[in-house]
């Protein structure tokens, strides 16, 4: 097989900062095309959308899209409707309902569909699922607390249904608890502070219980200024298995094993390669189920209106 002729869609933070590096760094692919309304890029082929990229008679084999998740279906749909693969920025979606259609879709048109979770690729997260597996565990908290002014100035759909709130940022903590931990688990508590002015949560306090019982409690935080947090620190018999700077240290029994630069998307984009190659997809939805409960039996507490 030749190289994967990729086009990306949206060409925005994530693309910029993460995107564009990992696939120039990544054998198999190359970048060939770029659809964004009031972005270009210098030596693609450029679009003003998914539509236009299609109809283009441009070849292309996959598309990669980084686009906000409000819209992102009808542009996957038709990627996958014209036959190309599909890569997924997290969220896979806006709602459950349109990635399992996806899903399906692309199985269909015997197609890739890779439904991505950057923070999976951290460094620390596939020894932490190993050491846990033999350990026995005893409890789980997360915290995950960073500036929304400093993450995502101005970006207005975020804070739009379907944009997820804090939990833009709290679903890269699930999507790496779900990856480490040796049960599933369900949520059983959900608090949901939304500013006056705006349809979706700054923070949530979430708890959730294993299969076999063991507590699970998560807080998520946009209001965090100084010093970030991103850590997962899970409790065993044995001593404390910690996750911190988003999964790429950790730090075992109080001592740290890793500490390691950011891969997070050249693991990406070489998986999807590999997902081509052998023609299969990588759909774990169960990230955005999670953050779907917590909606469904979110109670919701209105705080002071949030201006950027
Ligand atoms: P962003 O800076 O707003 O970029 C998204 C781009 O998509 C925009 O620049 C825009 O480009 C295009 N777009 C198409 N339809 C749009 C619409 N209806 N509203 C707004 N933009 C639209 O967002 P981002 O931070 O890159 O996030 C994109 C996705 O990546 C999200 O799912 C996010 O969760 C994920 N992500 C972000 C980060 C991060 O640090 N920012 C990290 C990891 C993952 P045009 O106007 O040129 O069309």
């Amino acid at each position: 097989m030749g190289k994967i002729r990729l086009g990306i869609v949206g060409l925005g933070k994530i693309a910029r900062d993460q995107h564009l590096g990992a696939i120039e760094a990544t054998d198999g692919i190359e970048l060939t095309a770029v659809a964004s309304r009031n972005a270009k890029l210098e030596g693609v082929h450029c679009f003003h959308d998914i539509d236009e990229m299609l109809a283009s008679g441009v070849e292309l084999d996959a598309i990669s899209l980084c686009t906000p998740p409000q819209g992102r279906f009808a542009q996957a749909k038709a990627a996958i409707e014209a036959g190309k693969h599909v890569m997924l920025e997290k969220p896979p979606g806006a709602t459950l309902s349109e990635v399992f259609a996806l899903e399906k879709l692309a199985k269909s048109k015997g197609l890739s569909l890779f439904a991505t979770w950057h923070s999976r690729g951290a460094a620390g997260v596939e020894p932490a699922r190993a050491l846990l597996a033999k350990r026995k565990l005893k409890s789980a908290s997360v915290a995950w607390k960073e500036d929304v002014r400093h993450w995502h100035p101005g970006q207005a759909w975020i804070w739009e249904p379907g944009g997820l709130g804090v939990f833009d940022p709290g679903i890269n903590a699930l999507s790496i608890v779900t990856r480490i931990m040796p049960e599933t688990f369900h949520l059983t508590h959900s608090d949901l502070t939304i500013p006056s002015n705006r349809a979706a949560p700054i923070a949530a306090n979430l708890t959730f219980e294993t299969a076999s019982g063991l507590p699970i409690t998560a807080e998520f935080d946009w209001r965090q200024t100084g010093p970030q947090t991103w850590d997962i620190r899970v409790e065993t018999e044995e001593g404390p298995v910690v996750l911190t700077h988003g999964g790429s240290r950790l730090i075992v029994d109080g001592e740290a094993q890793i500490v390691e630069e950011d891969r997070e998307y050249r693991n990406l984009y070489r998986d999807f390669v590999t997902l081509v190659s052998k023609g299969e997809s990588d759909t774990d939805f169960s990230p955005l189920v999670h953050v779907a409960d917590a909606f469904m039996l979110g109670r919701r507490i209105e705080t002071e209106a949030f201006e950027d």
